[in-house]
């Protein structure tokens, strides 16, 4: 896979998860707002009935009023002391009574004729309260229903007014001044707020102490101006809370701060009976909390679906993969099998070939070496042939001798000359012993070979050689030199290795023939386990091509009936078998030379 593309698959699950993660958390909240503003709505309900209730309480005390005798008669003879004080007395005890923080009665100016407060050094006694709006709805007939701040002790509460005697003209006005902190006290321990606000806005109970007095919205100048100088609320500062609208939310509700504080769901409605509002802000904290940790199971639910398809993809991609290794595997090794099986056979074709081969090749050795042995027979009697004149000159000569020799005998034993006879007889047996030692030779040379090799010594090889040979040597008047270790032991056979010494003489012998002067030298040498004997001639030497194909069989510079051109072939085919090597090559100063090298050999040895 490409970078890009891992980099974009990234991209888009980590998109996914946190769109995953967002709609998580907009749907957790949406359902947490509604189910908040059912709450809440249930919430708002209680609380406004629980004020409404609290408020109806009080309703029949002004009525009361109306009714008494001795209120009627305060406002008949409101300068009697005596009314007067048993007025005061009355309210007092009904003020007690009922729970209420005051309860006065105005004459029709609006100047308050008793209160239940009488005795205290602040009391209303004589006060002109004409300017209050309850005294002005009730003196019109109406029930008043107003939320002010005492101009005396600046003590808030909510003022119930009705009108006393004829409603149509009333001779007075009831008022009933009743403390609303108690119902604060439900309030305590919500985690959002709970707000009783009245028509102009201004917080009068509040589960907050500090939001009493404040205003929802900030006011108006004008407004403001006007409420100052109406003394409701005698001349409070009225901040505003500093509420700031963040989203409506539904129709009568929205999301809200205090004073960058956090977000709380503000929902109100109005009070019935009356022109005020209750308002409830509910804090969203556990709310946005739990969208939050939906958001968060969301996210990570995704990111665990991602997960699972990551890895559900990766065995796909190698499950693929090892299919297709494993097809690939089958097939190679179908391949191989077929391959093997064709070797197989290419294999057993060319070892019955070779089969075939080795025994055509034994056949053809095996032939060979009876070729060879054949050769040697033929080599042998070739030389043989070539001595035979020597042979037949070198036997006839005693042969001669003996006739002679035994003639004479004859003669001086019948002269009786037996010293003589004697010494004729000495010599014929030395003669006889000369032809029995040349017939011996032949013999022992035309043998056919033992293949027995054993330590033979050189000199005496060379020795018997030189012997076979020496007719030739004397005829052509063939100098032979020899410098030859006194000891030197190889292993061979040693007919075959005086026949490689007669084949090297002999050429040689041939090579001076035509020469003046002809010398062959024989030099033997032991050097590193080894023994070399070269035998050298003054002949004419050797031809480049001569040098070239010495051991060729059948090559030979000879004319017909003198030469077959084996003899060099058998000479390094035999020093072959013993382990050596034959070389021969043409000398700067003119001449052949011949050498052959065999390993040197101790004569205990028993081979
Ligand atoms: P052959 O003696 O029957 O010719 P050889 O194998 O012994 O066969 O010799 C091969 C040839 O090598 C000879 O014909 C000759 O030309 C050459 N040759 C061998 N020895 C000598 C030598 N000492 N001097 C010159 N030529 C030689």
């Amino acid at each position: 896979m490409s970078h890009w593309r891992r980099i974009w698959r990234i991209a888009v699950v980590l998109l996914i998860i946190t769109a995953a993660g967002a709609a998580g958390f907009h749907i957790s909240q949406t359902l947490a707002y509604q189910q908040q503003l059912a709450r809440s709505q249930v919430q708002l309900r209680v609380f406004g009935q629980t004020i409404a209730s609290e408020l109806a309480r009080y309703d029949y005390v002004p009525h009361v009023l109306t009714l008494d005798s001795k209120i009627n008669q305060l406002l008949d003879n409101p300068d009697q002391a005596a009314v007067v004080q048993a007025a005061n007395l009355y309210l007092s005890a009904l003020n007690e009574r009922t729970a209420t923080r005051a309860i006065y009665i105005l004459d029709k100016t609006g100047k308050v004729l008793a209160t239940s407060n009488w005795q205290r050094p602040d009391s209303y006694l004589g006060e002109d309260l004409s300017y209050r709006p309850y005294f002005r709805a009730a003196i019109q007939g109406q029930t008043g229903r107003f939320y002010g701040v005492g101009t005396t002790r600046s003590e808030p509460g909510y003022y119930l007014s009705a009108p006393l005697g004829n409603r149509r003209s009333p001779s007075g006005v009831a008022v009933v001044k009743v403390g609303l902190e108690p119902l604060e006290a439900n309030w305590q321990g919500l985690d959002g707020g709970v707000l009783l606000v009245d028509e102009n806005g201004v917080v009068i109970l509040a589960s907050q102490p500090r939001w009493r007095l404040q205003t929802v919205f900030p006011l108006a100048p004008a407004k403001r101006a006007a409420l100052d100088r109406s003394l409701q609320y005698n001349r409070a500062p009225l901040p505003s809370m500093g509420i700031e609208q963040q989203k409506a939310i539904a129709d009568d509700a929205e999301l809200v701060r205090i004073r960058k504080g956090s977000l709380l769901l503000s929902q109100n409605m109005p009070l019935a009976g009356t022109a005020w509002r209750l308002y409830l802000l509910s804090s969203t904290q556990a709310l946005q909390m739990g969208a939050l940790k939906t958001a968060t199971l969301a996210s990570g639910g995704s990111a665990l679906l991602a997960l699972l398809g990551v890895v559900w993809n990766a065995r796909r991609r190698i499950n693929a993969e090892r299919q297709k290794a494993r097809i690939a595997l089958e097939a190679a090794n179908a391949e191989l099998e077929r391959k093997v099986i064709e070797r197989t056979a290419d294999l057993s074709a060319a070892n019955l070939q070779l089969q075939a081969e080795v025994t055509e090749r034994i056949r053809t050795e095996a032939t060979l070496r009876r070729a060879q042995d054949e050769l040697l027979q033929a080599g042998k009697l070739a030389v043989i042939g070539q001595m035979s004149t020597g042979i037949a000159h070198e036997l006839n000569q005693p042969l001669a001798a003996l006739r002679t020799l035994s003639g004479n005998t004859v003669r001086f034993l019948a002269r009786g000359d037996l010293a003589t006879a004697q010494s004729n007889l000495q010599t014929i047996i030395q003669l006889v012993e000369r032809m029995g030692k040349i017939s011996g030779a032949l013999k022992s040379f035309a043998r056919k070979s033992s293949n027995r090799m054993v330590p033979v010594e050189l000199n005496a090889a060379l020795e018997n050689a030189l012997f076979l040979l020496e007719t030739r040597i004397h005829s052509a008047g063939v100098v032979i030199e020899r410098d030859m270790p006194a000891q030197a032991w190889v292993k061979a056979e040693a007919t075959r290795l005086e026949q490689v010494l007669v084949n090297l003489l002999a050429n040689a012998l041939d090579a001076v023939a035509t020469v003046t002067n002809p010398h062959i030298r024989v030099v033997g040498q032991l050097e590193q386990g080894e023994v070399s004997v070269s035998i050298c001639d003054n002949g004419p030497g050797l031809t480049a091509e001569a040098e070239a194909r010495l051991f060729e069989p059948f090559f030979t510079t000879k004319p017909v009936g003198e030469g077959l051109g084996l003899g060099l072939t058998l000479s390094i085919g035999i020093l072959d078998e013993f382990g050596g090597r034959l070389s021969g090559y043409h000398q700067p100063q003119g001449g052949a030379c011949f050498t052959m090298v065999l390993p040197q050999t101790t004569k205990e040895m028993l081979g």
